[in-house]
């Protein structure tokens, strides 16, 4: 398309033609809409804006060296989104019709689907939220789902380049028996503030510990953590942590890959003993972790002597894009190919 440059997109918003809404009202969802506006109209006293009733997910499209679309796996998306609103007591939307306004936004914004050479891909974000009106602490009887689209390169600027993380216990993203494995608006807000405070000192990101003992790796920011020794593949068992849809992928890639999986509490002093660290998350797949400074015992892990990403995590990174690219085959059926876009 005109005017954009596939090559040098960041992760940031870009306007694009159209979003599908769908009203939740008198206890039941209504037909999928097309709208070319990029504004919401909401009540003052909407449970979104006051009460935090907001849910969101996060996928992505690509076109492949065969020209055809590819999204991957939504339907695991349009679970998760129905496990979010449970948690916050909201109208879930059926993974059938969430597929659908999934396929319906793409026809509708193809021209802003990425070429395949620009490595960039299309960023699809479903949001659900309360719109109804309350004073007092209670769920909402009227919610909004939509889906709007933006085209995104890689989500660090580096790309597939080395990170820096940072552990600073002071903060948490989530309560131990919280909203942390729930993709909840919530979430995000109580984890800007260090999250500023890690980009203030030069980290992509904070490296969260379990909020109740503080002995254990939760996750990354927005992104679950990973790391690889022995040709084992572990990364945490948590109830605080996200449930990545690109680590549950990333570790059957790496079974296939002839690698052991653990999921288990992970030891921060463990750190010492990777070989590989990563974070992982839909936005840029696979971020390899160079440094490791642990703030309040001043101690640090260095991960990647040569500058470079691990020769496993660069496999699994490849590995994963080939298959949401379509360079190669889609043995679990994780792509679903969009004809005629
Ligand atoms: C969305 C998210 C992730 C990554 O999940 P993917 O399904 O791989 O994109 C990780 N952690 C948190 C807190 C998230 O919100």
């Amino acid at each position: 398309m005109d005017g954009i440059d596939w090559k040098n997109l960041g992760f940031s918003y870009l306007k694009t033609d159209y979003n599908i809404r769908c009203h939740f009202r008198d206890g039941q969802w209504g037909e999928l809409e097309v709208s070319s506006s990029e504004h919401v109209d909401v009540h003052i006293a909407a449970t979104a804006l006051h009460y935090g009733q907001s849910a969101f997910e996060g996928l992505k499209a690509f076109r492949g060296r065969d020209g055809l679309v590819r999204i991957f796996r939504c339907e695991e998306n349009a679970k998760r989104m129905a496990l979010s609103c449970q948690g916050i007591l909201m109208a879930e939307f059926p993974v059938k019709r969430f597929r659908e306004a999934v396929r319906r936004v793409l026809q509708l914004n193809a021209r802003f689907i990425p070429p395949y050479e620009s490595g960039a891909s299309l960023y699809i974000r479903p949001l659900l939220f309360g719109t109804g009106a309350n004073i007092g602490v209670k769920a909402a009887t009227e919610y909004l789902f939509l889906v709007l689209v933006t085209p995104v390169g890689p989500y660090f600027k580096e790309g597939f380049k080395p990170v820096d993380l940072v552990i600073f216990r002071q903060y948490d993203r989530a309560a131990p028996l919280g909203t942390g494995n729930i993709k909840i608006a919530g979430n995000y807000a109580a984890s800007l503030v260090a999250g500023h405070r890690a980009h203030q000192e030069g980290y992509a990101a904070v490296l969260y510990l379990d909020p109740k003992e503080k002995k254990y790796l939760d996750e990354g920011g927005p992104a679950n953590f990973f790391g690889i020794k022995n040709n084992s593949y572990v990364t945490p068992c948590s109830q605080t942590i996200l449930p990545s849809i690109t680590n549950n992928s990333l570790m059957k890639l790496a079974e296939d890959a002839g690698m052991r999986v653990e999921r288990r509490q992970i030891p921060v002093e463990e750190l010492g003993t990777f070989e590989e660290v990563g974070i992982c998350g839909t936005a840029a797949v696979i971020s390899p972790v160079k440094r490791i400074y642990d703030h309040d015992l001043q101690k640090e892990y260095r991960f990647c002597p040569d500058g470079e990403a691990g020769p496993l995590s660069r496999n699994l990174y490849h590995r994963l894009r080939a298959i949401q690219y379509g360079d190669e085959a889609d043995p679990l059926g994780w792509v679903e190919v969009l004809e005629g876009i």
